[in-house]
């Protein structure tokens, strides 16, 4: 028992998504990513006087949808206000957002824990806002600094959670979940390297047994789940450690240094009313009647919860297992296609090879499912080529590999490596009566009522026909003949 265990982690995240529109929030700017600095801004993006800003309404049918996703409740009005502050990446001087009058307000985002269990996390609200642009410090000649405005009016859900999660793991369920979420609506493309995706993530400690909350540090901009998950759990040891030398913690923003496994502070806090939010005298407020709601409902697919639901119940699946296969809809997909192509393929077997197998090979060369070199429609007939017993499910091991290095055809492998298995009971006799002879006291053994042995005796049969006698067959020749 540690320090460390006395202490209970208190997490909140607020999450930027970039809303997949083509346009920015109030301009007819494009949002394409990877352009040259400064090609897709508009007088409207750096507030020039005169211009006035048009809400985009493909954004807010995104934030109706991604409220409905987080059972949340959709505020049929609310209201833009200028968040005021000066960062050189804003010539504006001030941020269109949203204060207190947020277009969606509470709602629940269900996370999935690996033991199979799930929690509910709060959502505090989802608000919209532009993003800012960027400084750029790489470019031109040194100590020059440039700002490109590319960014600058983008469309963001902020969605703020409840200070609910208690450990590293937790943030990243609820990250991964809430990008799942985001993916399936097809309201943003989730992309945290590309910054499609931020995560700040607020972190205080406190002693296990009570319930004030401790002071909190945020840090900004975490890139990927895993940064998000370490420095999560660097930050709370850092403050435990201040807390047990008898110090006290600030309110402060941090930032995360990936390389050297630290947070370092940023700067103080900044409080609500150091950024006089006003409302927008530019824009109404928006408005929209229950007709709009249910018209974005009607569009939207099956979410993760209730896919995930319905592969518990019509495959039987473990809470996990189906938690896994139903978090994008590539895989879950392709898992449909693998269980639903064939006439009796069993849903857990084959749920099994995807996890197990698939991912781990794909991890392997850092390649998502997108792009498998194992189609689902060869990954299912590999699953008959079991089921059949023309192989057995050890060799589909090796079929498997040789599937994914080479794409080739599952019975294209078997053939052409001659891994066919051996279902012939004469010739698997002659073997056995041969382990049988030259291993007298394990036959006496087991006879004598150590079962164990047969184990054993299975495991000499396999060696002695490199894999490839059929498992079946030769538990039940071994047991007729050692009984
Ligand atoms: P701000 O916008 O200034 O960062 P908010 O009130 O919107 O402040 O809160 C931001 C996040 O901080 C929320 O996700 C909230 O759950 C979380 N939070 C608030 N207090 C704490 C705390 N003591 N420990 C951990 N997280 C907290
Ligand atoms: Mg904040």
């Amino acid at each position: 028992m540690s320090i460390y265990d006395n202490y209970e982690i208190v997490i909140g995240l607020e999450v930027h998504a970039q809303v997949s529109t083509k346009a920015k929030l109030f301009s007819g700017s494009s949002t394409e990513f990877g352009a040259e600095p400064n090609t897709q801004t508009c007088p409207i993006d750096l507030a020039m006087p005169g211009v006035l800003p048009v809400l985009n309404s493909a954004a807010v049918d995104a934030a109706i949808k991604t409220g409905i996703a987080l059972r949340a409740a959709v505020n049929k009005e609310s209201v833009f206000a200028r968040k005021n502050y000066f960062y050189p990446d804003l010539p504006k001087g001030y941020q269109i957002s949203q204060a207190d009058k947020p277009i969606i307000g509470e709602g629940t985002l269900t996370i999935d824990l690996e033991d199979g269990s799930s929690r509910d996390i709060g959502v505090t609200r989802l608000h919209l806002e532009e993003d800012a642009g960027k400084s750029v410090h790489d470019f031109g000649p040194e100590d020059t600094s440039h700002v490109d405005l590319n960014r600058a009016g983008i469309p963001l859900m902020e969605i703020v959670s409840e200070p609910d999660m208690r450990t590293p793991e937790e943030a990243g369920a609820y990250v991964r979940k809430l990008r799942a979420i985001l993916r399936f609506l097809g309201v943003c493309d989730g992309n945290m390297e590309q910054g499609s995706l931020r995560c700040d993530a607020n972190v205080s400690v406190r002693k296990k047994g009570t319930t004030e909350l401790g002071t909190r540090a945020e840090i900004k901009n975490l890139n990927s789940i895993r940064n998000i998950q370490r420095a999560i759990a660097h930050e709370a040891i850092r403050q435990i450690d201040i807390v047990e030398d008898g110090g006290e913690i600030i309110q402060q923003t941090r930032l995360w240094d990936a390389v050297k496994n630290v947070t370092r502070a940023m700067r103080s806090k900044e409080n609500a009313h150091d950024y006089r939010y006003f409302p927008d005298p530019d824009l109404l407020p928006v408005r929209f009647d229950d007709a709009r709601i249910e018209k974005n409902r009607a569009e939207m697919p099956e979410l993760p919860d209730a896919l995930k639901e319905r592969f518990v119940n019509s495959y039987g699946l473990s809470a996990y297992d189906a938690s896994v296969l139903s978090s994008s809809l590539a895989t879950a997909s392709f898992y449909e296609t693998v269980v639903g192509g064939g006439k009796n393929r069993d849903p857990k077997i084959a749920a099994n090879w995807i996890m197990v197998e698939l991912f781990g090979a794909l991890n392997k060369i850092g390649k998502d499912i997108e792009s498998s070199p194992v189609s689902p429609e060869a990954l299912g007939k590999m699953l008959d080529l079991i089921a059949d017993g023309t192989i057995s499910g050890k060799i589909a091991k090796t079929v498997f590999e040789e599937m994914f290095e080479k794409g080739t055809d599952p019975e294209k492998v078997v053939e052409d490596k001659g891994l066919k298995q051996i279902s012939d009971s004469g010739a698997i006799e002659a073997i056995i009566d041969e382990i049988i002879a030259n291993n007298p006291d394990q036959v006496a053994k087991i006879k004598a009522g150590n079962d164990k042995l047969l184990g054993w005796f299975v495991g000499q049969t396999m060696q002695a026909t490199k894999g490839k006698a059929n498992p079946a067959m030769v538990n039940e020749l071994l047991r007729k003949k050692l009984a």
